[in-house]
């Protein structure tokens, strides 16, 4: 199977001035991809380093994909040590030349010397164009069945080139080995129970799962290198058996985004009542654009007082049964879902911690509602962790169960 390597060049990054975005951009595309990446290396602008690194990723990848260091100034290295790398002159490149002069006199400037090293290249090297910026990548092979691609450091630039340029070319490639690959978003599962409940799936050598844990998200990757249709529908579907709900999606999406979808499906309007999420689930809905189609509104009502004059719960049910409760949850839904017209209100209230828990009602007690137009009912969840991670996993499996609410 062809891998990737992936290295990152300038002092900024081996100095902790500038964190590598760029490594972890063309990372996530490659995963994406179903790409396996062998190692990302990074150095600092260093000739002897840069040789070292591009003799190491020659070693271990057949696709190295680089960014940085191909400006105008002194500490602009690539160019030149690719070329002494692969033993061949630089060789100015005519068009490159000309679209650099078109750019600076375009903005009234003169074309400097040390901007000309921008249409260096190294001999039989491919040009990939920079749509953002002046200084062109490059493709170049590094040996046999061995391809080397440089991009631009500018984060924004090397996406730009990446996305244009680099992965079409990459699948292009690699077509041949008919790379698929399924995803399954998971909730409810840690990154290790999720792979003991895969354990029993003896995948042939061609087939390898990827987990990508980023709290709450988790997603499960299958992806195989030319294999049989048959091949794969069979291991997609065992999956789907061992994980049965805990399948969200077979697809890269975020639970808000699912249960955005839904809604619009369904033709139904949502409002949240948030306590101890803060309004973080509503955050999260909002996020998501065209989300007025189906997102009333929301109240953060933090304080007890909060509840009784936005959501209408009787101080009496507060009293009673305390703010972290079935009753006041089920109260708060009705509430929201009643003062702003919603078809579905949604209400989260629990203690986030640290302090606040008590033996009947721990840290990480958290009550929820849902009002929907033909049931009301309210569940008990129990969350563990720090404070932000109780509110994290709260707003997650609150608009997971709001999902799962409207499916049925
Ligand atoms: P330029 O033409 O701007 O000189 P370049 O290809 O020479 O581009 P660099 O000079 O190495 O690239 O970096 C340009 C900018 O991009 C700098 O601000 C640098 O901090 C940033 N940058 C470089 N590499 C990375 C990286 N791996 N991740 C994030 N940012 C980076
Ligand atoms: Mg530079």
């Amino acid at each position: 199977m062809k891998r990737a390597v992936i290295l990152s060049t300038g002092d900024e990054l081996t100095t902790g001035k500038v964190i590598d975005t760029n490594a972890a951009v063309i990372g996530e595309r490659l995963y994406g991809a179903g790409f396996p990446v062998a190692a990302v290396l990074k150095t600092g602008d260093d000739r002897p380093m840069l040789l070292w690194a591009l003799d190491q990723a020659r070693q271990l990848g057949d696709v190295i994909i680089g960014s940085g260091g191909l400006g105008p100034t002194t500490d602009d290295l690539t160019a030149a040590v690719v070329a002494e790398f692969v033993g061949r002159p630089l060789i100015r490149n005519a068009a490159v030349e000309e679209a650099l002069r078109q750019r600076y006199l375009s903005r009234g400037l003169a074309l400097k010397e040390n901007s000309l090293k921008q249409a260096l290249f190294p001999e039989g090297a491919e040009i990939i164009p920079n749509p953002l910026g002046t200084a062109p990548g490059f493709r170049l092979s590094v040996g046999p069945g061995k391809d080397l691609l440089w991009l631009s450091g500018v984060p924004q630039e090397m996406t730009a080139m990446l996305d244009e340029t680099v992965m079409p070319w990459v699948m292009a490639q690699h077509a041949g080995a008919a790379i698929v690959s399924s995803t399954f978003k998971i909730h409810g599962l840690t990154e290790s129970e999720l792979d003991d409940l895969l354990r029993p799936l003896a995948l042939p050598a061609n087939g390898r799962f990827s987990f990508r844990a980023h709290f709450p998200d988790l997603t499960l990757r299958l992806t195989f290198t030319g294999a049989l249709p048959e091949t794969r529908i069979y291991f997609r579907d065992q999956v789907r058996r061992l994980l049965g709900p805990a399948i969200y999606a077979e697809e890269d999406i975020t639970m808000e985004e699912c249960v955005g979808r839904l809604l619009l499906e369904k033709g139904l309007t949502l409002a949240l009542a948030e306590s101890c999420t803060g309004g973080l689930i509503s955050r999260r809905i909002t996020r998501i654009a065209g989300s007025s189609r189906y997102y009333c509104g929301g109240a953060v009502t933090y304080a007890n007082q909060a509840k009784i004059d936005f959501l209408g719960v009787r101080p009496e049910t507060l009293e009673n049964h305390g703010a972290v409760s079935e009753a006041t949850a089920l109260e708060m839904s009705h509430g929201i879902k009643h003062r702003t017209g919603a078809n579905v209100g949604f209400s989260v209230t629990g203690i986030a911690g640290p302090s606040g828990g008590s033996p009947d009602k721990p840290v990480g007690t958290v009550w929820m509602s849902i009002a929907h137009p033909s049931r009301h009912e309210a569940r008990l969840f129990r969350f563990s962790g720090d404070r932000e991670r109780i509110i994290l996993g709260a707003s997650q499996a609150g608009l997971n169960w709001l999902r799962s609410a409207l499916l049925h």
